[in-house]
């Protein structure tokens, strides 16, 4: 099995060598391939009004890494259409230090590059951290590669995944002997608490800087962060098609397209 890693922390992220490192325990061959610089909350995006470059890097560990001035998804797309000559079997975007949970997967780039390679027909697998956010000092993300390394080994023994769906993983912070367990869940509902911070720059002109305090979420059964709160990893199966079945059934209801004048 090759794997590719990638995040959107940049490349030289402390969880993106984690989890190199943990695909190299259990991989035939993995590939970094990561931006040069942080993307976090850029959502998914395709590079199509300028070039991008792609650099030589070597990790803390003395290994081997892409970097480009792409974003997650990009370097995805990369691989995928042929920068990485030797066919990908598996997709692995992370560790990313925050969780990723409710509406977070449409602005991260770790699941948006899980998204991509489910586009290009490669299985992708997002996996996030619930760091305290009050956490000083180095992440320990021990937990978090196990929970990647068993979910990537499961996968590998299945036939990939089913087609334009990703797994989303959400680690509880605390070592694997103590994961109460792993879940299968939904999106649950973040709570963001944005604020718009208003400045003055030292031209005299305005700016703005979306502020405010670190969303909280709706701890609930069966969601993302109610399975992260009760200490297990949280596996949240996303599909790409957003169509909301239940809003078609709504719109018909209240008969849209016959009262719609042509
Ligand atoms: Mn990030």
């Amino acid at each position: 099995m090759h794997i590719l890693v990638t995040n959107d922390d940049g490349v030289l992220a402390p969880g993106l060598l984690a989890l190199a490192q943990a695909m190299r325990e259990i991989a035939d061959k993995v590939t970094v391939l990561a931006p040069d610089r942080n993307w976090s909350a850029s959502g998914h995006v395709k590079t199509l009004h300028r070039p991008l470059r792609v650099i030589e890097v070597e990790l803390e560990d003395g290994s081997f890494a892409w970097a480009t001035d792409g974003a997650p998804s990009d370097c995805v797309a990369l691989a995928q259409l042929g920068f990485i000559s030797e066919k990908i079997d598996l997709v692995v975007s992370g560790i990313n230090p925050n969780a990723n949970i409710g509406h977070d997967v449409t602005y991260s780039g770790t699941v948006t590059a899980a998204m991509e390679a489910a586009i290009g027909g490669i299985p992708g697998v997002a996996v996030s951290l619930d760091k305290p956010d009050n956490l000083s000092g180095p992440v320990d993300f021990s937990g978090a590669k196990r929970a990647a390394q068993r979910v990537v080994q499961w996968l590998s023994q299945q036939n990939g995944l089913p087609a334009e769906v990703i797994l989303s993983v959400n680690v509880p912070y605390r070592p694997a002997e103590k994961f109460k367990g792993y879940m299968i869940t939904r999106q649950g509902l973040r709570i963001y608490r944005d604020e718009l911070v208003r400045r003055v720059d030292p031209a005299g002109r305005p700016y703005y800087w979306i502020g405010g305090q670190v969303p909280t979420a709706i701890d609930e059964p069966g969601t993302d962060y109610g399975a992260l709160s009760a200490g297990y990893v949280s596996v949240t199966p996303i599909q790409l098609d957003l169509t909301s079945s239940r809003t078609r059934d709504w719109l018909e209801e209240r008969q849209f397209i016959t009262s719609l004048d042509l």
